[in-house]
């Protein structure tokens, strides 16, 4: 048996020879440079200084030298391994830098190029209008109540305490639908001439209390002028509830006008008649531009309450009894009141409209510099 081989084997560290290690070295730094972008470097990067390179196959080597072999070796492979990540780091900033390049070239965006995405419309004033009115309520715990725009009469009039020979019944503008010959063509349907009906379907529908606000499009006979449209919208409010009194009427068209105008904006009544209210009032609020300074002051002259200091926003009263009887509400237990308006007519001097026609012909020219209020 021969002694242990002690010596240097050259066959065995043939890969760990001066000129063996530069030539990796070389062939590394040469893979690298000649890399065309990062993928092929990534490439070169596995194949010379990965886990499997050779110079890391060369570094595992070392372990097998002898000891006074071992520091010349590790010094030789450390350098060499040294000298590979640094020109692959330097590589690839240089390759990061001509794609940073690239990308600014060719992802570049022409800000001066004509777009074509289809312009942003608008939503109609009259909605927004409508359904910030309806906000204000339902913030209070009132519901929303919608009805049929085909009415029967009775539902339009009758149940209103508006009966056939009642002279209101005649000055309602109404749209009749024609109805069988064998009917004698009366059907007793009509288009709606107010909003009315949903609150006396809402007084059918539920129990006691009710709080309800019923906005919708109404009909009347008139031709189409600044003034007049013969399609036009209304905001109905409904409450019934034990003990309820002219003074939560008054109450409630406060917040409401404050809630829509600005704080400090207040409501007044003048005594008028409605059929389906008793007492009836028309509601006026203080004009919000001038707040009333333009009342005897022609210096200055008010356009919007056209200097009376008030504008008339629409009608209001006390829930007549005959109606809560009709809707089966006993009015011994029960009261309510009642207000409503034209959405068109607020809409005109909230915001100076002063054509009706521009908000019935769909121009976007009109709804647009009403913006998306949502
Ligand atoms: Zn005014």
């Amino acid at each position: 048996m021969s002694a242990p081989n002690k010596s240097y084997d050259p066959v065995e560290v043939e890969a760990l020879k001066p000129e063996e290690i530069e030539r990796m070295r070389d062939e590394a730094l040469a893979a690298f440079a000649a890399a065309a972008d990062l993928d092929q470097l990534r490439e070169a990067k596995v194949a010379h200084s990965g886990d499997r390179s050779p110079l890391a196959l060369a570094n595992r080597e070392i372990g097998a030298l002898p000891p006074h072999a071992k520091a010349d070796a590790g010094k030789r492979v450390g350098q060499a391994r040294g000298a590979v990540n640094k020109a692959f780091a330097a590589r690839r900033a240089e390759l990061e830098a001509e794609r940073d390049a690239r990308v600014l070239v060719e992802e570049a965006v022409d800000v001066t190029l004509p777009y074509d995405r289809t312009p942003a419309g608008a939503r109609h004033p009259l909605t927004t209008l409508s359904e910030r009115i309806e906000d204000i309520f339902v913030a209070m715990g009132y519901a929303v109540a919608e009805g049929p725009e085909v009415e029967t009469e009775w539902f339009n009039f009758d149940a209103l305490n508006i009966g056939p020979d009642h002279p209101a019944r005649g000055e309602h503008d109404t749209f009749f639908v024609q109805g069988d010959e064998a009917d004698g063509a009366d059907s007793g349907i009509v288009l709606r001439t107010h909003t009315s009906p949903v609150q006396i379907r809402s007084l059918i529908d539920r129990e006691p209390p009710v709080y309800v606000i019923c906005p919708g499009r109404v009909y009347r006979t008139d031709e189409l002028d600044a003034t007049h449209t013969p399609v036009f919208h209304q905001v109905e409010l409904l409450a019934v509830d034990e003990g309820l009194t002219m003074a939560d009427l008054k109450g409630t068209l406060d917040h409401m006008v404050q809630a829509l105008f600005g704080e400090g904006m207040k409501t007044r009544l003048r005594p008028n008649f409605f059929p389906f209210t008793e007492p009836s009032a028309e509601m006026d609020m203080v004009c919000y531009v001038c707040r009333g300074e333009s009342v005897g002051n022609p210096d200055k002259p008010c356009r919007t309450c056209s200097s009376e200091g008030w504008i008339e926003l629409g009608g209001c009263g006390m829930v007549n009894p005959k109606v809560l009887t009709a809707c089966g509400v006993d009015p011994t237990k029960y009261s309510g009141f009642a207000f409503g308006f034209g959405i068109e007519r607020m809409l005109m001097f909230r915001h100076n409209v002063e054509d009706m026609r521009d908000m019935v012909e769909g121009d976007v020219r009109f709804t647009r510099p009403f913006g998306m209020e949502i």
